[in-house]
């Protein structure tokens, strides 16, 4: 669990402005560009974003950037905005207008995906990805066609054209995103740029474009701006790539052009992008620091070093001020799960700030399916326009919550905060739900932070919190509530029921006594024999971080799935190139597109999902992962007799975090 964030007194270094080009942003803290899905379907600016933007400046950070915006057709991708188009500007000034009025700063990131792309999102633009070299995107697979120069110089143009929109409408600056496997950074990198023109080979000629598009972008719009470069100190792709000794002969070329007003430490390409986006479980805390550190060493003091990445808390990012590792810090995820992050801190409520659990599954994961951005700590990220801004309940009521699980605890804190008389039932001895089992697991403790959040939320909320008490239709009545919110969650299927199976209603064997309920395994290992089959249907962390567990125990573990690959959701998440090789250390046996044909003492049949004769397998514990069942007797028993209740979260269909939060932030704020 994470260590409880700092008194203010400790925190006063973040509240000191900072000079940036023409600009003063007035602390140390920024929310730096990163994708949301929430452009509207011509990629401008709506009212979702201004709002999204919005909470973050009134909460108090001091500098905010837009999510990367395209300077070209060529290298703009779904989910994106467009700052090719001049209608941008009418949406970039509602966005500058809200967060000045915060006495914030707003820079927009301008980008050309580069060979980051299919080329085939919108119908009517399909074209080939182009890149430095005719290479192909790690994760789209596409080989690109290598820009020429006439395609430069039109692209430096698109860039120059796009910084005077942001200065029609009033933006602060811009930031150069030179980092992350896109065009720039595509021949910033001796691993994707092998031209062999003046753009190619020595460190001076792959930082060509990238400087050539600085000086277009002074030409154009002077320094009324502020101008940044974001680029990767280090690609985590070993010599191949951009290592740290080359970034800093990088960031020496952007220093001596005189052209930038701040360097933005940052890292990865396409083939590392989980080390940008490390989920928790990793165990990266900081890792960029060293990074801004060296180019600090560089850095004039009229070039201030930004960084980001891993910062878990806001003594963290004091620490790295005080260190002088960095001149800001940018906190996304956190201050996506908390926009009020700063002002709790200067106000010295730094205990009332909420924690992001870091699992990127509301965040990223979504993001990277062409979703929109959501959290799983706070329901109203993306929507603070709706329910963000539901207000004081003007009839107050008695309500009734059952069960401490993520749906009940958020139900309940919002319930109350809206004024409502609010009672919780949680028939187990803490709350929390089956968070508490998940903070067990390795490399998921921060579960616990969340848990540890909302309770003492309630504890500020006085809510009635009764604990090891089972609600009954009763005992419900009894308390004469105006309305019920049900959340009594779900259970493990223990029938052996598979997806992949459907007409197979239960797995042979699954009632014999060694078959196992996976939370029942989490909270005693050792009751587990010696040899252990996980059967998942899932594609989720529990089973893998079950089968670490059971493996570091000492335990022999196969973890069989019916998917493509175990932990198939992960991949979304970036946790998979983390959690994969803590797996395989543990000396599990991972079992991919396969299920189990039945269950007998002593060992279990596994077979491939498309056929072929089962294999048997020595098993003293069966442990199965497959569908969760509602757990709603209550519900239904309190609708027939006519209370007004409501089911919410599992106990109405299990789901991830993040959706069930939502539901049940809805309906508090609906009563
Ligand atoms: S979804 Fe998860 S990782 Fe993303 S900001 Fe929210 S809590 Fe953090």
């Amino acid at each position: 669990m994470a260590t409880p964030a700092a008194a203010a007194t400790d925190l006063d270094v973040l509240w000191q402005p900072l000079q940036v080009g023409p600009v003063t942003v007035p602390n140390r803290i920024g929310f730096s560009a990163h994708s949301t899905n929430f452009p509207s379907d011509r990629g401008l600016v709506d009212d979702r974003y201004v709002a999204y933007l919005g909470a973050r400046a009134r909460g108090g950070c001091g500098l905010l950037v837009t999510s990367a915006t395209a300077v070209h057709p060529t290298g703009y991708r779904m989910g994106e905005f467009r700052a090719f188009d001049d209608d941008i500007v009418e949406g970039w000034t509602a966005l500058a207008d809200v967060v000045h009025g915060a006495g914030s700063k707003l820079f927009t990131q301008l980008y050309h995906c580069g060979q980051q792309t299919t080329g085939t999102m919108f119908l009517d633009t399909m074209h080939a990805p182009v890149g430095a070299s005719a290479l192909p995107s790690p994760i789209f697979g596409r080989k690109s066609a290598a820009v020429d120069e006439r395609e430069i110089a039109e692209l430096v143009g698109a860039f120059a054209a796009a910084a005077v929109r942001a200065r029609a409408a009033g933006l602060d600056g811009v930031e150069l995103n030179a980092a992350h496997g896109y065009l720039i950074a595509e021949f910033l990198s001796p691993l994707t740029n092998r031209r062999e023109d003046e753009y190619g080979g020595s460190t001076e000629n792959r930082c060509r474009f990238a400087l050539e598009v600085g000086q277009a972008i002074r030409a154009a719009v002077g320094h009324d701006l502020a101008m940044g470069i974001r680029f990767s100190f280090d690609e985590y792709v070993g010599a191949s790539g951009v290592e740290p000794d080359e970034a800093e002969r990088q960031l020496a070329a952007f220093r001596d052009s005189g052209l930038f007003d701040y360097a933005f430490v940052s890292g990865s390409n396409y083939s590392s992008l989980h080390q940008l986006l490390a989920s928790r479980m990793s165990g990266n805390d900081r890792h960029m620091v060293p990074n801004a550190r060296r180019a600090q060493a560089l850095a004039p003091d009229a070039l201030p070093v930004f960084v980001s990445s891993s910062v878990h808390g806001i003594e963290a990012a004091a620490q790295i001020v005080r260190d002088e590792d960095a001149d800001l810090v940018m906190m996304v995820r956190a201050q996506i799960a908390d926009p009020e992050l700063v002002r709790k801190a200067r106000d010295g409520r730094a205990g009332e700030i909420r924690r992001c659990v870091g699992f990127n599954q509301g965040c990223v994961a979504r993001v990277f399916q062409f979703q929109m951005l959501a959290c799983t700590v706070n329901p109203n990220a993306g929507r603070e326009a709706t329910l963000g801004a539901t207000g004081a309940a003007t009839d107050v009521k008695r309500v009734v919550v059952v069960g401490g699980g993520p749906a009940g605890l958020h139900a309940a804190e919002l319930a109350a905060q809206r004024g409502h008389d609010v009672t919780l039932i949680e028939a187990g001895a803490e709350l929390g739900g089956q968070l508490r089992q998940a903070a067990k697991l390795p490399g998921r403790d921060s579960w616990g932070d969340l848990v540890a959040d909302l309770t003492a939320s309630l504890g500020r909320l006085d809510v009635d919190v009764r604990l090891g008490t089972a609600a009954t239709a009763d005992s419900v009545a009894a308390l004469a509530p105006d309305a019920v919110l049900v959340a009594t969650g779900a259970t493990f299927e223990q029938t052996g029921h598979s997806i992949m199976l459907p007409f197979r209603d239960a797995l042979p064997g699954a009632d014999l006594p060694h078959v196992m309920n996976p939370l029942a395994a989490i909270d005693a290992p050792s009751t587990c024999g010696e040899r252990v089959v996980i059967f998942d249907d899932s594609g989720e962390a529990m089973p893998l971080a079950l089968a670490r567990l059971l493996g570091e125990a000492g335990k022999q573990v196969t973890l069989v799935t019916t998917q493509l690959t175990n932990g198939f959701k992960l991949a979304a998440t970036m946790e998979l190139p983390w959690i994969m090789p803590q797996v395989v250390a543990a000396g599990v046996e991972l079992v991919d597109q396969s299920l189990l044909t039945h269950v007998e003492p002593g060992q279990v049949g596994i077979a491939g999902v498309w056929g072929g004769a089962p294999r048997l397998v020595p098993a003293d514990t069966v442990i199965l992962t497959l569908e969760r069942r509602q757990q709603d007797a209550l519900y239904h028993e309190l609708r027939a007799r006519g209370i007004a209740a409501q089911a919410i979260g599992d106990c109405r269909s299990p789901r991830d975090v993040d959706a069930v939060v939502y539901e049940a932030a809805a309906a508090a704020s609906a009563l």
